[in-house]
């Protein structure tokens, strides 16, 4: 017998299968996807099996060493899964199946066990002699003990170690057994009955079709009780004896959520996300892998999971950019639970207040089953949204906060009520806002904020390579106060304090919530009451469920409209509609305040409304207009290196490489430089390439991969749909 073998180097040249001999000792225990040992070169590697065969090569072979993990291995499903992941982001293989297993299980992960074991003393005798034995020995109190707790069970073996245990156990009446131990283990759930589901969630609950492969996206606007509806649906599903993968976006949300799920299913959740130790991880793969629980509640990650017998993927908060993996191989968790879904036939439901414009797109064309949910669960209102021109205020000396702002958050701290206060962070690179007007640069051909490069004092769009030079004054306003930088939370928490001087103001951010634990900890205080005003960047901006907040203040709405990305307004949309649904959830009304520097643009106005439809609309004429997606796809090819001028040669040459090959209908942007053009000096040029269909995309992209495979001087990410760029 001979095995197909991928090796552990993720090369190009080397993405191939490597045919060896098995040993006769081993071919009744070698299995397609186990991680075997085997020579190569002049050492010793680690591969995966892809494939057993009984048809001698025509050139000598290597033997198989070891079988490394005989128990633990990729099954059929995930075996695809890997080549379509492949397939999706032009990774080779072998990272493709390093990137579903978690650490433990990774090739280079070289610690021998992650099993934990915990040891028990257990009757070793019927309970007939060992009553028995009770009988003529009622003497001995202490070994009588002992036995009268195993009668009723098993018993932790420290709990009862004595010369009294050791003598039971060499008398033969009882015995040590060990079980496998979990890391994670949650023990203080509280199960709960369903809740009987609203008019419009029974409608969006019924038309989901249970062992049938559809996409559905669920649009309901904040607090219509999503989670209710996956609930009953997973209910179903398991009722069924199938199992159910629920992707959460972010760890700060899963707290809340994943809490819910325990409290309604119990032991049958596995949580997976990247804030578990290796450990961890490994335990609740393995409970996964064996079957041991039901529903998979995580991060992108999950989505990789070996569950069997899916009977429903649910994505929630389904336009969230977490989705999408930033580094190689860069997939996006949608396209594999797409994949998973139709493998398994079952349903795939996304879900948002606000879905990405391309979801929305899809279900206004029939390929995705649109439900909503147009109503809060309790039947309470959407907040009120208004706006508040922080020009305007900064006249009257109102800096950070403004007016009706500081009066509201007083008011609620008169009432014991929560505020919860939205510090917009800055993007990820430099551009100019006016400190006075808040007017920004944009590029007149893309409508992206330009990005400012200090070094020539230049503007520059990172998409077409339009350049215009800093003005010394505000080209609006004729002010001397174009370099206007954010606030830290830090500062807006010192400024809030001496505001309100007897306030209780938890904040946070990266800096509070590094430690294990922290985030949740803040949640359940600020749940709990400990605290007035929450102060925080874009963490809590969605999932969270607050009974007692009533005032939402968003101290700057503008940093993340001028974010120089054509998802923009998309990105300042979603994020301040989600902000807004965090207030008045339970009894009582919730307000809103949103300050900005430009009070009359049209998708600050559209958050004020309230309305998610009409946004989309308006924004999809302007994608229409630009040519953006969702009317195209978009890949973006980043050229890395230390060397300027061999990136920009090369990023050339790229360009030069594409232009006849690709349809005659896609557009190619740039080379130019990056958004973020410089890092640890290694410089970035991108180049953009705009298509609706080009069939030869994917092969000519992976010539000129094939071009660099182990050029030091140049890399290349290649990104199909980024998330920004
Ligand atoms: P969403 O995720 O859509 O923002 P949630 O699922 O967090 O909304 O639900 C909002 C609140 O409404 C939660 O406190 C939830 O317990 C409650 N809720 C949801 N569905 C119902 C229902 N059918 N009956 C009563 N309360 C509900
Ligand atoms: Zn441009």
């Amino acid at each position: 017998m001979y095995a197909k073998i991928i090796i552990e180097y993720p090369i190009k040249t080397l993405d191939k299968c490597f045919t060896y001999l098995v040993p006769p000792d081993m071919v009744n225990d070698i299995k397609v996807g186990q991680k075997v040992l085997v020579p190569f070169g002049k050492g010793i590697v680690f591969g995966i099996v892809l494939e057993l065969t009984n048809d001698t090569p025509e050139f000598e072979t290597k033997t198989v060493l070891r079988i490394d993990n005989k128990d633990i291995y990729l099954n059929e499903e995930q075996l695809e899964l890997g080549k379509y992941l492949q397939e999706k982001t032009l990774c080779t293989l072998i990272t493709a199946y390093q990137t579903m297993l978690p650490s433990a299980l990774k090739i280079k992960d070289q610690r021998k066990s992650y099993d934990k074991y915990e040891t028990f003393y257990t009757l070793n005798k019927s309970s007939v002699e060992v009553d028995k034995y009770i009988r003529e020995n009622e003497r001995r109190a202490k070994q009588v003990a002992i036995l009268n707790m195993l009668l009723k069970g098993d018993v932790l073996k420290k709990e009862v170690n004595s010369s009294s245990s050791k003598t039971l156990e060499k008398l033969g009446l009882i015995k040590e057994v060990k079980v496998k131990k979990y890391r994670l283990n949650q023990a203080n759930y509280h199960l709960r009955e369903e809740l009987k589901l609203t008019k419009e969630q029974e409608e969006a609950y019924q038309k989901v079709e249970l062992n049938k492969f559809c996409t559905y996206l669920l649009q309901g606007v904040t607090g219509s009780g999503k989670t209710e509806v996956y609930m009953h649906l997973i209910s179903d599903v398991i009722k069924n004896k199938q199992t159910a993968i629920v992707l959460v976006p972010e760890i700060s949300l899963t707290t809340q959520t994943v809490k819910r799920f325990y409290d309604r299913f119990g032991a049958d959740v596995a949580v997976f996300h990247s804030g578990l130790t290796p450990g961890e991880k490994y335990d609740e793969y393995l409970k996964i892998y064996q079957g041991k629980v039901k529903i998979v509640v995580g991060t992108r990650s999950s989505i990789f999971v070996p569950l069997k017998n899916l009977g429903i993927i649910i994505i929630d908060e389904e336009h969230s950019d977490t989705y999408r993996q930033d580094a190689n191989p860069r997939y996006y968790a949608k396209d594999m639970a797409l994949f998973r879904a139709k493998y398994h036939n079952c349903p795939l439901l996304l879900a948002s207040a606000t879905p990405c414009l391309e979801s929305r797109a899809r279900a206004d064309k029939g390929v995705y089953k649109l439900l909503k949910l147009t109503k809060r669960a309790n039947n309470m209102l959407l907040p009120e949204i208004s706006l508040v021109d922080m020009a305007e205020e900064l006249k009257h000396g109102n800096y950070l906060f403004s007016k009706v702002l500081k009066d509201k958050i007083a008011q609620r701290l008169e009432n014991n009520e929560q505020t919860i206060l939205f510090l917009n962070r800055r993007g990820f690179s430099t551009f100019i806002t006016c400190a006075s007007c808040g007017y920004t640069y944009k590029c007149p051909n893309c409508d992206i904020t330009l990005t400012y490069h200090k070094t020539s004092n230049n503007l520059r769009c990172h998409y077409c390579g339009y350049t215009v030079k800093k003005d010394d004054v505000c080209p609006k306003c004729h002010e001397n106060s174009l370099n206007y930088l954010g606030v830290g939370t830090q500062k807006v928490e010192q400024m809030l304090n001496e505001l309100y001087k007897t306030a209780r103001i938890i904040r946070m951010d990266q800096d509070t919530t590094t430690k294990k634990g922290s985030y949740q900890k803040i949640i359940d205080d600020f749940a709990d009451n400990k605290y007035d005003i929450l102060l925080g960047t874009q963490m809590i901006s969605k999932g969270l469920d607050f009974k007692n907040v009533t005032l939402v203040g968003i101290i700057n709405a503008d940093t993340s409209l001028n974010l120089p990305d054509f998802r923009a307004n998309e990105k300042t949309f979603s994020l301040l509609y989600q902000t807004a649904g965090r207030a008045g959830r339970d009894k009582k009304k919730g307000e809103v305040i949103i300050q900005t520097f430009n009070p009359d643009n049209k998708v600050l106005n559209l958050v004020k409304e309230n309305d998610y439809d009409k946004f989309y609309l308006y924004e999809m004429n302007i994608r229409h207009k630009l040519k953006y997606p969702p009317y195209t796809y978009i890949c973006l090819i980043v050229i890395k290196g230390a060397s300027y001028d061999d990136v920009a040669k090369e990023a050339q040459n790229i360009k030069r490489y594409l232009m006849p090959k690709l349809d005659n209908k896609t557009i190619i942007y740039g080379p130019t430089p990056a958004s973020v053009f410089r890092v640890n000096n290694i410089y970035h040029f991108q180049i953009t390439i705009k298509y609706t269909f080009d069939d030869k995309l994917s092969m000519v992209l992976k010539e000129i991969e094939n071009m660099y495979p182990t050029n030091k001087k140049i890399e290349l990410d290649i990104t199909f749909n980024p998330a920004r760029f």
